[in-house]
């Protein structure tokens, strides 16, 4: 199993903001009071996490089952289990990187409404922030339930009985096939989490983009909806985004050496916390 250190490894190559940039988002971010973050997989692919749907991404590589397959075909689930056991203690092994580490800390300085995220590596629990403060559109990889009843499992639970030999673990309250808590291609987004994130999106002061090409509907709307709103829109992303020619600032930019910095002069020049 390899083991990811929060270390980042600094791309010649990746783009950087700009000086005059770096100034302008620091005085807009220190402004803010309900900032909302919406991160995608360009926040975690510095943590080793794959981008799920770029051409390298995991669904193009594994084709992911779809539920009705993992409902009635028995090899396509053993599969699916086995890869589970392979991959699941990697995905637990890695560790969030300085990006989701800065935004922590805004949480922490009570500067952030919510993290609303596409991702489902659950990073930004790990980095500190309050877990009921992070919105996961596409559900969670550390989380299964009962197709049937709805039963949750945690992921380290199901991990110990893959590992243990159960070759399809079952719902041990009603015998159900088990899936993981993560949105698959095709399924609408869980309801609950689309309202929650619905709510900040139309609360927050500013929403600050990060690291998504805010391509999958219907999240790709919440930004646009805090627009609407009244909030200012910044976007941080390597390519540019549909939304760009509604945003207050656009910067194409790698997430974690942004947000570091930005976290530092806005936290540690303001006297905030350390
Ligand atoms: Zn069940």
């Amino acid at each position: 199993m390899d083991r990811d250190i929060v270390t980042i490894h600094p791309d010649p190559l990746a783009p950087a903001a700009s000086p005059a940039d770096m100034d302008r988002l620091v005085d807009i971010v220190a402004a803010s009071r309900r900032m909302v973050v919406f991160t995608g997989a360009g926040i975690s692919t510095e943590s080793g996490i794959p981008d799920y749907r770029g051409p390298n991404g995991v669904w193009a590589r594994n084709a992911i089952p779809s539920i009705e397959t993992l409902r009635t075909d028995e090899e396509a689930q053993k599969e699916h289990w086995k890869f589970r056991r392979e991959h699941y203690p990697q995905m637990l092994a890695r560790e969030p990187n300085l990006g989701h580490v800065a935004l922590a800390r805004f949480d922490s300085a009570g500067r952030l409404l919510a993290v609303i995220t596409q991702n489902i590596d659950g990073l930004h629990q790990k980095a500190g922030n309050r877990p009921d403060r992070v919105i996961e559109l596409h559900g969670s990889t550390h989380r299964l339930r009962c197709m049937n009843c709805g039963t949750e499992y945690d992921g380290q639970e199901i991990q110990a009985r893959l590992e243990a030999g159960a070759e399809d673990p079952r719902c041990t309250v009603c015998g159900g096939p088990l899936r993981s808590a993560t949105v698959l291609f095709g399924e609408p987004l869980p309801q609950q989490a689309l309202k929650l994130a619905l709510a900040v999106s139309q609360a927050c002061d500013l929403m600050l983009v990060v690291g998504s090409s805010l391509v999958v509907n219907p999240a790709a709307r919440l930004p646009a909806i805090a627009k609407e709103k009244g909030a200012r829109l910044i976007i941080i992303n390597r390519t540019p985004t549909p939304l760009d020619v509604i945003a207050d600032m656009h910067l194409q930019a790698e997430a974690s050496p942004t947000l570091d910095e930005l976290v530092r002069r806005v936290l540690d020049e303001d006297g905030g916390l350390v």
